[in-house]
């Protein structure tokens, strides 16, 4: 779990910044859920035998000794949200977004954390391939607005519905069975528990394995099929590459359908960076009306950390816009007062007064070192009562101001 500070920050604001923008373009709204739900509502949705309710929650008990979890996803909460509160009502748009911290007690590494932020986006009520395809228009722009869309590659599959993936999973057990001296712990483990995971592993010798595996999209319906086919075609039509993988499954249980994953080569062993698909049943699996339903998320460290390593992110963005100095104690008062009429003519000016007691020379060189444009000197010893000494610190003119000229002068560097 990290602590995160203002230099790092500023490339965190400007990332999200531009995810809200994008969002808000496709008509998403906020919405802002508890870090906490019942632990039961996770293991029911999540699914019983997944990595991340097997061995990655997070739980405790309350006072009352009821069982609650840190959230270690954001869906589940979501649509526990709308059921509670009734929100779901046909022909409305319920595209949402939502932002914020998720815990999973996982190995940190490069690239995975017990906490760590994702961006998450959901849409209720739609089941056609329109609205998969615009979660794949929506995610290529931002790539796009962020710079990165060179480095990133669109991966996608269908892993049917239900039934057919129980059907599936014989076959693959079947198959791993006369394996499994080969299989990895967590492989044999999983082979019991959720097979399919095991298509999902890292490990090159079960990559090998997995060559002659039976196929999951042999197994799904002709309508799941279609669906998938026509998607693919639709997203092609957009100019959009991407790769049929065949062995692309979720973590989670609750997907059906339409599954995708944005990947970096830039990431080393943890190169998703967005991940999403669709989940027909889970409105239905937690208590609500038959919903359909399609998101994803991004994983925010993830995100900033290949737009680092790309360098596509200049930090030229001034920390001040005008330095206030002042030299004596008793010219403190003038330096508040004009800076807050300064604030009431120009909120979006950053303003920096130096409380530091420090010589005027000092106070100078701190102003060009946060790249002020202006300083405004204010001496009552060497100057006239209510003059003012403004300093252009990039082309190094002086002009001597009374307070009203100052406050008009300002337009001229920064406009209104
Ligand atoms: P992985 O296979 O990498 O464990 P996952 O399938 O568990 O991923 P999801 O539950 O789909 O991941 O989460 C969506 C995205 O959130 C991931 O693609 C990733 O970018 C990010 N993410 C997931 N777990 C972590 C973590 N522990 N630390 C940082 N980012 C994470
Ligand atoms: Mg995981």
């Amino acid at each position: 779990m990290h602590d995160y500070f203002p230099e790092q920050l500023k490339l965190w604001s400007y990332i999200e910044n531009i995810l809200k923008e994008v969002l808000t373009s496709y008509c998403y709204s906020e919405i802002r859920l508890p870090l906490l739900e019942k632990t039961q509502v996770f293991k029911r949705a999540i699914g019983n035998v997944t990595d991340v309710v097997e061995k990655e929650m997070y739980s405790f008990k309350d006072r009352k000794g009821n069982s609650l979890t840190l959230r270690p996803e954001g869906t589940v909460g979501c649509v526990r949200a709308i059921i509670q509160n009734g929100l779901l009502q046909t022909k409305k748009n319920h595209r949402f977004w939502y932002l914020g911290p998720m815990f999973r007690y996982e190995r940190p590494q490069m690239g995975r954390y017990r906490q760590f932020y994702q961006l998450g986006a959901e849409v209720f009520g739609l089941n056609t391939e329109d609205i998969d395809l615009e979660i794949i228009l929506l995610t290529n722009r931002l790539w796009k607005r962020i710079g990165i869309h060179l480095h990133v590659t669109l991966e996608i599959n269908s892993i049917g519905s239900r039934i057919d993936r129980i059907q599936y999973k014989k076959a693959l057990v079947f198959f791993l069975k006369k394996y499994e001296h080969l299989l990895d712990e967590d492989c044999k483990r999983r082979l019991h528990t959720n097979p399919l995971r095991i298509l999902d592993s890292k490990n090159k010798e079960i990559q090998k394995i997995l060559q002659d595996a039976p196929l999951l999209n042999e197994y799904i319906d002709a309508t799941s099929q279609i669906y998938f086919k026509n998607l693919c075609n639709m997203i092609s039509s957009h100019g959009i590459k991407y790769i049929h993988n065949p062995k692309l499954v979720r973590g989670l249980d609750y997907y059906n359908n339409t599954v995708f994953e944005w990947k970096s080569d830039k990431l080393g062993s943890q190169n998703t960076i967005c991940a999403g698909g669709r989940y027909d049943s889970l409105f239905e699996d937690m208590g609500g009306e038959n919903t359909p339903a399609i998101g994803f998320a991004i994983g925010i460290e993830r995100l900033i950390l290949l737009v680092k390593s790309l360098e596509v992110f200049s930090n030229i963005q001034e920390e001040v816009n005008i330095y206030i100095i002042f030299s004596e104690e008793k010219d403190k008062n003038s330096a508040v007062n004009l800076s807050e009429e300064i604030r009431n003519l120009y909120p979006k000016l950053k303003i920096f007064i130096n409380f530091f007691n420090q010589n005027i020379k000092k106070q100078l060189k701190n102003a060009i070192n946060t790249l002020a444009r202006i300083a405004i000197l204010i001496d009552n010893k060497k100057m006239k009562r209510g003059c003012f000494l403004m300093k252009d610190l990039k082309k190094r003119k002086e002009y001597y101001l009374s307070k009203s000229e100052i406050i008009v002068k300002i337009k001229d560097f920064f406009g209104k």
